[in-house]
């Protein structure tokens, strides 16, 4: 493996999802602004995804970087468990991300399941050649984020509504 792609390969999932969604957002998090650990919508989304499927979910840590919610090693699928599916292009580049890190470390052939208990669906997630690259174009953009001393500015977007960043932004 590369040394650019291991460099890559230091983000957590959650925080390629946040990037994702607004860059500001994932500087914030990254630099330890932690607002989302007194958000009400976050608590609901970890009791959602705590209490769902407990036959089946394990918390898979590797690396001590991502945290996969249960892999089905027999059929080469990760899966991940989310409240809903409003944020579902972001939960798609988080757990192509874990498809890309798994891929990085030997292990190639993986595809992934989104699991919305709430909505009874499942949502199927591929890798593709054209995906890789979307993806290491936002890793690449994450690293360049990282470095910089100052967030983006704020920018409304309909994820401002429900983040748990909304008043340090905007109030
Ligand atoms: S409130 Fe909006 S601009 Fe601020 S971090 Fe959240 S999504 Fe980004």
């Amino acid at each position: 493996m590369d040394v650019v792609k291991l460099q890559k390969m230091r983000f957590t999932g959650t925080l390629v999802h946040y990037m994702a969604v607004c860059p500001r957002k994932a500087w914030l998090f990254a630099k330890g602004i932690g607002q989302e650990q007194n958000s009400t919508l976050v608590e609901i989304g970890k009791w959602i995804s705590e209490t769902s499927y407990p036959d089946r979910r394990h918390e898979i840590e590797i690396d001590r970087t991502i945290v996969l919610d249960w892999i089905d090693w027999k059929n080469k699928v990760i899966h991940e468990v989310k409240k809903s599916s409003k944020m579902e292009e972001a939960h798609r580049l988080q757990v192509q991300y874990y498809i890309y890190y798994l891929e990085q470390k030997g292990l190639p052939g993986f595809t992934a399941v989104i699991n919305y208990p709430t909505q009874r669906r499942l949502q199927q997630v591929h890798l593709t050649e054209d995906d890789r690259q979307h993806l290491e174009s936002l890793l690449e953009r994450l690293e360049h984020l990282l470095e910089q001393a100052q967030p983006p500015k704020p920018q409304r977007i309909g994820a401002c509504r429900q983040c748990a960043y909304y008043e340090f932004c905007w109030v």
